[in-house]
């Protein structure tokens, strides 16, 4: 496997951010399955597209790519914040690839995001673009990526060892059993999964997520229950095999 980014294909490019996107998505494009169906192939879908950058022929999935050099850190520079809302509540968001990339242009590391697992709250509004730019008032967004729950994020290449295609297959089938379309729905279920992840223990108790009530509340203003709210959310991930319940407020992680 050659993880090298083809610099011949940005002879003429000077924007650096430019030659990266461009070496980036020829790469995936020619070494990247498809996890949604296992399809060989992604193809891209160059600038015909304004927020997608692939697509499988086989089952239709679109795929967006990001790449940074080094370590990923907590943000990810996206487009437009307005754009991006709009995309999160409407389910027409592509899957995300997140690629880290050496000083040497070498690939790294590759992971998925599923358009599921996005939700406003992981979205963050940029400041304007001050009066002197050229897109002046235009706001942009970051990905906060660390807020997304590690279940969310599918390792494609590891420290560049590629995940078992079938593997990662299975993984994206099972993750897909919690979509909802639902963003309100969808942004308890990824809080839950946080605040679970946030447990040290393989097993863990009711009281333990009672301990996350007050933060809980707090991103859900509305809620007049949380308590129920939590053990509603155990039930629906348990019902999609991402805990055991041991019984007795006991649960288990299975994921
Ligand atoms: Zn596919």
């Amino acid at each position: 496997m050659n993880f090298n980014l083809n610099t011949e294909l940005v002879a003429d490019f000077t924007s650096n951010s430019q030659k990266i996107r461009i070496m980036s998505e020829h790469w995936v494009a020619h070494n990247i399955f498809c996890p949604s169906c296992g399809n060989m192939h992604i193809s891209s879908l160059g600038n015909n597209m304004p927020v997608a950058d692939f697509k499988c022929e086989n089952c239709g999935e679109i795929y967006e790519l990001k790449s940074k050099n080094k370590r990923i850190g907590k943000k990810i520079t996206d487009g437009a914040y307005s754009t991006m809302i709009e995309r999160i509540t409407s389910i027409s968001n592509p899957d995300l690839f997140v690629m880290q990339y050496s000083d040497n242009l070498q690939v790294i590391n590759l992971t998925l995001i599923p358009k599921f697992f996005f939700v406003p709250s992981v979205i963050e509004k940029r400041k304007p673009l001050s009066e002197t730019a050229r897109r002046a008032g235009w706001v942009g967004c970051n990905i906060l990526y660390s807020q997304i729950p590690e279940q969310a994020k599918i390792t494609i290449i590891s420290n560049q060892k590629f995940a078992d295609r079938k593997l990662v297959v299975d993984k994206y089938a099972k993750l897909k059993k919690l979509q909802t379309n639902n963003i309100e729905n969808r942004s308890w279920l990824l809080d839950i999964l946080c605040c679970i992840n946030a447990i040290s223990n393989n097993d863990f108790s009711l009281k333990d997520m009672y301990n996350f009530k007050d933060e809980l509340q707090l991103k859900h203003i509305d809620n007049h229950n949380v308590e129920a709210k939590i053990r509603q959310q155990l039930q629906v991930l348990r019902d999609k095999s991402v805990i055991e319940f041991l019984g007795n407020g006991y649960y288990r992680k299975l994921l």
